[in-house]
């Protein structure tokens, strides 16, 4: 071990059983079978998981609706509000150990578990929790005499959370706080390659207060968990952030229950420079937007489009930044690059590098592997140049941390470019000149616009995708609606 590893060796993590988690307590799972998770940074097994199947997902989904008949469904609004609070609580108590676990399953630096991942799953707990009991409906004159109209909004009933390795606490926390705070139970299949602080969380909300069966998780098979939670007659949503492959997937299957589904789904996202931004800030924006999150982020800002005559003076400082980017240990504080969540994603990254250099792009930094101590699947932070916006490395999702630069003339052919895509997540804008980052802004075909800045979420503006990238929105007043049906009640006399 290095002295670097040496310096941030951490205290034993305290991780779950190799159980799955179901009306308030650790289940067995039926057939008995596990799989290991591991360490991405060090190769080595963290620990045994449960692995659920489809006759696991009938017995969360009965423990779920029962809390629906009974513990959380008799909560009142306020009392809800009141235990999120308290979960928020008692995890920020416990953000450390959180923090160890997240970045041991992920390989994201230790800086960004605990100082951005755990503490924005609390914000959306404390969030919801100021919603519980300001949900309501609302009153319309209507044609009649006498006639009185009001809605209510209620709860679905039972929804399904399916997320994805990339951000396993927030993804998560974003749809638990909100449908819980709905007054919906939750049945939670975390992915496979990080799966344990789902596990620990939800002992930990049940310790905190939430009734037995609010939430349950099932870590396991895409399709024996996941698909068979889709095709569940009693799971009213399913709220699924992942790949746009899979999303389809969902959206078909969806189709034979008429459920409702909210998909957060990949994108490709542009970032686009303009002469007059403030060039400085533009390139730690182009670096944080890609690199942050080892690029494995559904709205890392992948196509940077620069205005050519500071294409170069930009790019000069990009690569300059990006070479002082060293992958190391995700455990030392200092770390900004950890190592890829899994060797397949590492290797599906690196074979990106490969169609981009035999599609004639070059590699203007990074473009191989990174060694940290002979283990792990670090890659170093790579940017293609010469690259054209039809090309597959500047189409298709890399999810790594690859960058397209790609220059441009013309506001109206930096939009065109930027649009050119099947997704429509994100997209970033930097100039100084306030009607034309307005003007870009609403041209762009994306679900957030971040000016002047890149990469900034808050629990209360709502996120989600056009095109491809999916619909239905997260965070803010839009998740509530997405959680909740609306009932329309009629009163005669
Ligand atoms: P993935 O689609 O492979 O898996 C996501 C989840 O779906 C996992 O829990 C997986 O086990 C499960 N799953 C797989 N097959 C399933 C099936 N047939 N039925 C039901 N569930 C199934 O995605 P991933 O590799 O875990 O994550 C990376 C992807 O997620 C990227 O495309 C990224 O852009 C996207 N993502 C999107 C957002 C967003 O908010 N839009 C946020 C983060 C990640």
């Amino acid at each position: 071990m290095s002295e670097k590893r040496a310096a941030a060796a951490p205290h034993a993590p305290k991780l779950p059983p190799a159980k799955l988690f179901i009306g308030g307590q650790w289940a067995e799972p039926e057939g008995g079978k596990t799989f290991a998770t591991e360490n991405p940074a060090t190769e080595a097994t963290i620990c045994e998981v449960a692995s659920g199947s489809p006759a696991d997902v009938d017995r969360a989904v009965e423990a779920a609706q029962a809390a629906l008949d009974g513990g959380w469904g008799e909560t009142s609004a306020r009392d809800r509000g009141r235990i999120l609070w308290n979960v928020a609580d008692a995890l920020e108590a416990r953000i450390d150990e959180f923090a160890l676990v997240e970045t041991l399953d992920n390989g994201k630096p230790i800086f960004e578990s605990r100082y951005v991942d755990v503490p924005a799953g609390i914000a959306a707990l404390r969030y919801y929790a100021g919603w519980a009991d300001k949900i309501h409906g609302d009153t319309f004159p209507v044609e009649g005499p006498f006639v009185f109209a009001y809605t209510l909004r209620e709860p679905m009933g039972v929804v399904g959370a399916i997320t994805p390795w990339n951000f396993p606490i927030i993804q998560a926390l974003w749809k638990i706080a909100a449908a819980l705070a709905c007054g919906n139970t939750v049945v939670h299949k975390p992915a496979s390659y990080t799966p344990l602080t789902a596990l620990k969380f939800a002992e930990l909300a049940c310790e905190a207060g939430l009734p037995a069966g609010a939430l349950n998780v099932l870590p396991g098979g895409g399709s024996a968990v996941g698909g068979a939670m889709v095709g569940h007659p009693d799971i009213a949503k399913i709220s699924f952030t992942g790949s746009t492959e899979v999303g389809q997937t969902i959206m078909k299957q969806a189709a034979d229950t008429v459920k409702r589904v909210t998909l957060e789904l990949g994108g490709k996202s542009p970032n686009i420079v303009f002469a007059d931004g403030d060039i400085e800030a533009a390139v730690k924006g182009a670096y944080n937007g890609i690199f942050y999150g080892k690029g494995e982020v559904c709205a890392a800002g992948s196509r940077l489009f620069v205005e050519r005559s500071v294409h170069d003076q930009l790019l000069e400082k990009l690569i300059d930044r990006t070479e002082r980017l060293q992958p190391g240990d995700p455990l030392h504080p200092k770390t900004r690059m950890g190592a890829l969540v899994s060797s397949s994603q590492r290797d599906t990254v690196m074979g990106y590098v490969d169609i981009g250099k035999n599609e004639g792009a070059e590699v203007a930094t990074g473009g191989t592997t990174a060694d940290v101590d002979g283990k792990g699947y670090f890659m170093r932070p790579t940017i293609l140049t010469g690259v054209d916006n039809s090309m597959r490395v500047a189409q298709e999702e890399i999810f790594g941390p690859v960058l397209v630069a790609i220059p441009f003339d013309e506001p109206e052919e930096a939009v065109q470019l930027a649009n050119a895509s099947i997704y429509g997540l994100a997209a970033g804008v930097w100039t100084r000149d306030v009607g034309k980052a307005h003007k870009v802004a609403a041209q762009l075909q994306a679900g957030t616009v971040w000016i002047n800045q890149y990469n900034w979420y808050d629990s209360g503006a709502p996120f989600g995708g056009y095109k491809q990238s999916g619909f239905g929105r997260e965070l803010g007043r839009a998740a509530i609606e997405h959680y909740t049906e609306t009932k329309t009640v009629f009163v005669g006399t």
